[in-house]
């Protein structure tokens, strides 16, 4: 059977080969452990094989882990599922990142709530470009004016945008979204001096997210197997 170890590895290494089959930088994809319902134990054995970057879904979920593993101080904590108001406080004086931003009020209350003592929270504007119902995030219109108004927020530091693209879908449809989101972040990029970040790309299109420019990958299934719960 294999191992978290072992599923890492994997996990790096065809990683690495997108980054050369797409002719970029190497070193220019992070990978973003997505360790949601998993226990802290499977957490530990992803650490010691050398992974510090961790993704959390559900609020309450995150903050116990990071709690349980605060001597891990160079551990990367992202939350990337979606956020209700009531919650932004938790979440401001835990993660060092959320990805999920989707609307105004949220990116307030987290630079509101983030504590002076930590520094500016990393935040990602989350994009539908499909216009799925049944998923947050915000439509390309609606970016310039979010990203105006974050810029305005000390207390946070827009870092790039998060998407995920449709998985059932015509290789046509998912270059065009893929494509869509490349070129939304190439302008965002060239406008904003902390953007570098885009995060897309999951355990089933990693490899065509990566030859459509995305610097984080989201890799959950693959590294810690798959999951009890479906989400
Ligand atoms: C669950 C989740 C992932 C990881 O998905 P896998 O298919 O398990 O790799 C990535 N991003 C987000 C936003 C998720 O909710």
């Amino acid at each position: 059977m294999q191992t978290i170890a072992d599923r890492l590895i994997n996990a790096r290494r065809e990683i690495d080969n997108a980054i050369a089959s797409a002719n970029r930088n190497p070193h220019s994809v992070r990978l973003l452990a997505v360790s949601k319902t998993k226990p802290v134990s499977d957490i530990e054995l992803a650490y010691e094989a050398g992974q510090r970057l961790f993704g959390e879904n559900y609020i309450q979920e995150g903050v116990d882990k990071i709690q349980t593993l605060k001597h891990l101080t160079d551990i990367e904590w992202h939350m990337i599922g979606p956020i209700q108001s009531n919650k932004t406080k938790i979440v401001a004086e835990h993660f060092h990142w959320v990805q999920s931003i989707d609307r105004l009020k949220i990116a307030r209350r987290l630079n509101d709530q983030r504590p002076e003592n930590m520094p500016p929270l990393n935040v990602c504007i989350q994009l539908n470009i499909e216009q799925e119902e049944s998923k947050s995030g915000i439509v390309p219109a609606e970016l310039p004016g979010l990203v105006q108004e974050i810029l305005n927020l000390p207390r946070l530091s827009l870092r790039g945008l998060m998407a995920i693209p449709a998985a059932d879908v015509t290789p046509q449809a998912q270059h065009h979204t893929l494509a869509a989101l490349q070129s939304l972040y190439n302008d965002l990029a060239q406008q904003v001096d902390t953007v570098d970040t885009l995060s897309v790309g999951m355990s089933g299109d990693m490899c065509e997210a990566i030859a459509h420019g995305s610097t984080m990958v989201r890799i959950g299934t693959a590294i810690f197997g798959a999951r009890q719960q479906q989400n």
